[in-house]
């Protein structure tokens, strides 16, 4: 508290991002700012409550900063260089190097006291390269953008959307519209997709599946399966791939022609936010094998979008365990808040959604800590398709193949 992390906060932004005040603990909440900083690129600014709060207050604050910790990719450490008691300055770099994050230290002098005292204090510090600054002072402001430039590391983020897009190749987007989706706009993995192929000069057609129909009576999914051949036959050139609503996979599993590729938005989404990690969520699903009455679920959506009519995760999933899974109990989780190690340690299958509503960091902290505990992971696309058989699964993660083979 009070090393002036607000005022580092307000001098990168050049505004009062935060309330700057003497009062020890005035930051309550993290404060978050979205910059696009000239050399970096578009930067997620966290400026967090201090540690060393006491009380029950102090506590929740503590764990949402050290959350904050698990999910940024460079540490500022703030710190008043004439601080006495080094012990939350210890904690938080041990934690850093624990999670194997860059820090770079930020010494914000409120009085020209040398920094002897604290460098010996604490011998990690020697460690990291440092700036003094006042973070009061604008004049600062240039100083400490450079020295961020000149040290910070940036990790190599090559995940493609879809690694299997080529040039003047058809990819078919099958989007059934329902009563969630909303009017005026697609949703963001549809509109990632579509954006993705464009850019690689090929070309994305999307096909509005009635889901109703497809699965309704004989002479109602005939005419919908009638109206899909017909579009397909439109293509003088064969799609190279299909992109599926996950729900849809009962229907696409027989509609889409076995020389067409296929997988799922859900997929596509969640290997592109974990950064490639698409084995770690297509083993996660083999825990199905095991599960037995007694069990507990956890279903996480990353965001928190109205829920009616046959949501996948309040209604199509759960109705699933009830008849597959007797007796195992489905937590749900929506929103941006995850629980802590203690918490996900009474999981047996945690079943997330596509992720497309939260950033790459975050989701990696989840798969984190999901691997201390040791508690599988799998998605709402590979579990809808591990549904309908082996094949399907095999068949809809063949687009990554690459990935799910080079790291199984
Ligand atoms: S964050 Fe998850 S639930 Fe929300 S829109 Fe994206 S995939 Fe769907």
């Amino acid at each position: 508290m009070n090393s002036g992390k607000s005022s580092v906060m307000n001098l990168l932004t050049q505004q009062e991002t935060s309330i700057v005040d003497p009062t020890p603990g005035t930051t309550a909440d993290t404060q978050i700012a979205l910059q696009e900083i000239h050399g970096i690129g578009p930067v997620k600014l966290f400026d967090t409550a201090g540690l060393d709060e006491t009380g029950k207050l102090g506590e929740k604050k503590r764990h949402k900063t050290l959350n904050d910790l698990k999910e940024c990719d460079l540490v500022l450490l703030v710190i008043d260089p004439a601080t006495r008691d080094i012990r939350t300055e210890q904690d938080v770099i041990e934690k850093a190097r624990d999670l194997d994050k860059q820090i770079l230290i930020v010494y914000n002098h409120f009085d020209p006291t040398p920094t002897a005292p604290i460098e010996e204090a604490l011998d990690l510090l020697r460690f990291y390269k440092k700036i003094h600054i006042e973070a009061n002072n604008v004049k600062y402001r240039a100083g400490l953008i450079d020295f961020i430039l000149k040290n910070y590391t940036p990790k190599q983020d090559t995940t493609e959307l879809l690694p299997f897009v080529r040039k003047d190749e058809y990819y078919v987007l099958i989007i059934p519209m329902d009563v969630e989706t909303p009017p005026g706009r697609f949703l963001r993995p549809q509109a990632m997709v579509e954006e993705y192929i464009t850019r690689h000069w090929a070309y994305p057609v999307s096909f509005r599946l009635d889901l109703g129909k497809a699965r309704g009576a004989r002479e109602q999914a005939e005419e919908e399966n009638t109206r899909f051949q017909r579009f397909l036959k439109n293509f003088k050139k064969r799609p190279h791939t299909m992109i599926t609503d996950s729900q849809a996979m009962d229907i696409m599993k027989d509609w889409c022609p076995p020389d067409i590729g296929l997988t799922t938005f859900s997929i596509v989404m969640i290997n592109y936010f974990s950064r490639g990690r698409l084995h770690t969520f297509a083993a996660g699903v083999k825990a199905l094998e095991t599960v037995k009455s007694g069990d507990k679920v956890l279903i996480v959506e990353a965001c928190n979008h109205s829920r009616i009519g046959e949501d996948i995760g309040t209604v199509q999933i759960p109705n699933h365990f009830a008849k597959h899974y007797p007796g195992v109990t489905i937590e749900h989780n929506f929103g941006r808040e995850f629980q802590d190690n203690k918490q996900l340690e009474q999981y047996t299958l945690i079943i997330h959604c596509g992720g497309c509503m939260i950033s790459a960091q975050k989701l990696q902290a989840r798969l984190r800590d999901l691997e201390t505990v040791g508690v599988p992971i799998t998605n709402y696309g590979v579990l809808l398709s591990y549904l309908q058989g082996p094949a399907t699964l095999e068949r809809v993660l063949k687009p990554f193949s690459r990935i799910t083979a080079v790291t199984e």
